[in-house]
């Protein structure tokens, strides 16, 4: 059964470029994925797309019909998309013998998949039939500032909360800048205490009572470094998303598959 995947992140930590140069990896290593695209306010796909929500649900007529401004017509095109996943799934149990991957690129803004009643839906119905991993795909060229990344990686913690599902932290954009200071506070949390020294704010205080409260999360985390625009990292993204569909299988499918 093919592993999916699912790509999650802040609108323009680079899901889209992510997703079309992992597509383009798994083409050249003769193992194509199966690609899923759930952004109906995209301009242009990117990538060779088998499945497009622009092709199902068209988001500025659903503006228009029901009065809507452009979020909230994100959200009912992906609602009215989700009415109809039974299919998707469909075509996914047919194609299943010819891919190893399915990957599937969420919309721009992070919160219209994790934390609507859709992308509950959605991510039920490939979890409850598939090995699901979430790749938490980040700006680590905007998270070089401590009080930034601490934020960033107290969404990812809720993600994985909400998500239940095995997970791998995508520092993407690392040809701007290399990802080790990151590991480093992840690993030390006397590095990222230093790192915040200088600073005595409120937020600075609370930031480093955060950190404490981290660590663990921090202890069981896959984290890999990328570059969607040079492709660096593919390789060891892929081997983390094996480690991962190996937990889920271990850990999380039995809960999943009593959804079924
Ligand atoms: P999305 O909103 O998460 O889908 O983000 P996009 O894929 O649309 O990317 C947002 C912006 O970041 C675009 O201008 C991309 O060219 C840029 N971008 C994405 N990945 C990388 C990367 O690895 N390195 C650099 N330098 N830029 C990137
Ligand atoms: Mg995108």
């Amino acid at each position: 059964r093919p592993v999916c995947l699912l790509v999650l992140g802040m609108a323009g930590s680079g899901k889209t470029t992510f997703v079309q140069r992992l597509t383009a990896h798994l083409h050249s290593h003769t193992c194509p994925p199966y690609v899923i695209n759930l952004d109906p306010a995209v301009h242009s796909v990117p990538f060779p797309a088998n499945i497009d929500i622009r092709d199902t649900v068209n988001y500025k007529q659903v503006m228009q019909q029901y009065g809507l401004g452009p979020n909230g017509g994100i959200v009912t095109a992906l609602n009215l998309f989700a009415t109809r996943f039974d299919q998707v799934m469909q075509f996914l149990e047919k194609k299943q013998q010819n891919h190893r991957f399915v990957l599937i690129d969420t919309p721009g803004q992070i919160e219209v998949f994790t934390w609507s009643a859709s992308g509950t839906i959605i991510t039920e119905a490939l979890a409850s039939s598939f090995p699901c991993v979430v790749l938490y795909v980040m700006d680590t060229s905007r998270s070089v500032s401590p009080v930034t990344f601490m934020s960033n990686m107290l969404y990812a913690c809720s993600i994985l909360y909400k998500t239940k599902l095995p997970f791998i932290v995508v520092m993407n954009k690392t040809d701007i800048i290399d990802h080790r200071f990151a590991v480093d506070w992840m690993q030390d949390f006397e590095v990222f205490q230093d790192a915040l020294n200088q600073e005595t704010s409120y937020v600075s205080n609370l930031t480093r009572s955060m950190s404490l409260v981290l660590d663990q999360f921090y202890a069981d985390l896959r984290v890999v470094g990328v570059s969607a625009v040079t492709g660096s990292g593919l390789d060891e993204l892929l081997v983390q998303v094996e480690d991962a569909a190996a937990e889920y299988d271990r850990d999380y499918r039995p809960e999943y598959e009593r959804l079924r």
